[in-house]
């Protein structure tokens, strides 16, 4: 588990989107934006942002040269590169090798995602373009997350987003699906709306989110991925998770096999 800098850190203004809050998430976000003194501002279609001038960016290579991961990360804000490396560090290697598999690109960060009407300035994707701005990245081959959605969840030190994200491709293939979910819990959460994707996956993909999570040693990051009221992230759905080709020994080594299981 380490990273390595890729070149020298670069400087650039970025934009960091903020969640809106109150039910049609069309109020201000509830905490601070990162130049706190300032309000958030707003664009119609992207969501609540602002502008951060002179950031500094830097490119990483995150790998564990004896599980045979290696994963390219671009863009990265250099105060956030610990909660990257963090984040991956929850991540079972055959999870990650599966990821380079996948979306051999790897992981870049952005100021937004989506395009036209969906674009917005939270939030991460699995995209299916490769955007011009970025030629040495094709994004139809990785993960775009944005600086809103990393931004949010500082406090956990680690980036939900990513691992949701990471979420969408182990459902290729069938590493996690509805399958081993009862009929009852596979019908409310592939009708669960949990972000501006209507897709029947999401709450799969949280779902596999906050089961990482739950493994985490810290006890913050643990109690994000477990409540019981909520289906998402309570013991039946772990346990159906468990039953999927990602956490079984196919993909999972000993030692990772005993951090997912019930504690
Ligand atoms: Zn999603």
């Amino acid at each position: 588990m380490s990273i390595h800098m890729i070149g020298q850190p670069y400087s650039r203004d970025i934009i960091v989107g903020g969640y809106g809050s109150g039910r049609r998430r069309d109020r201000d976000p509830n905490y601070f934006a990162p130049n706190p003194l300032d309000p958030w501002q707003r664009d119609q279609i992207r969501g609540f942002y602002q502008i951060v001038e002179d950031e500094h960016l830097i490119d990483l290579h995150y790998y564990r040269s004896n599980d045979n991961v290696s994963i390219n990360i671009y863009q990265v804000k250099q105060s956030e590169v610990l909660f990257v490396e963090r984040t991956l560090d929850l991540i079972p290697s055959g999870h990650l090798r599966w990821l380079q598999e996948r979306k051999p690109a790897g992981i870049i960060f952005a100021n937004s995602a989506g395009r036209r009407r969906d674009e917005r300035y939270t939030g991460g994707l699995n995209p299916g373009y490769d955007d011009q701005t970025t030629p040495f990245f094709d994004e139809s081959e990785g993960i775009i997350i944005t600086y809103g959605a990393i931004w949010r969840y500082q406090n956990l030190l680690i980036s939900p987003t990513l691992i949701h994200e990471i979420g969408h491709v182990m459902t290729h293939g069938g590493k996690i699906s509805y399958r081993y979910f009862s009929a009852t819990a596979r019908e409310t959460l592939s009708n669960t709306r949990v972000s501006r994707n209507p897709g029947t996956l999401e709450a799969l993909c949280n779902a596999y989110m906050y089961f990482i999570c739950y493994s985490s040693s810290n006890p913050a990051v643990r109690l994000f991925g477990s409540r019981p009221a909520i289906l998402e992230k309570n013991q039946q759905t772990r346990e159906a998770l468990r039953r999927c080709p990602a956490f079984t020994s196919r993909m999972l080594s000993p030692s990772e096999m005993i951090n997912f299981r019930e504690r």
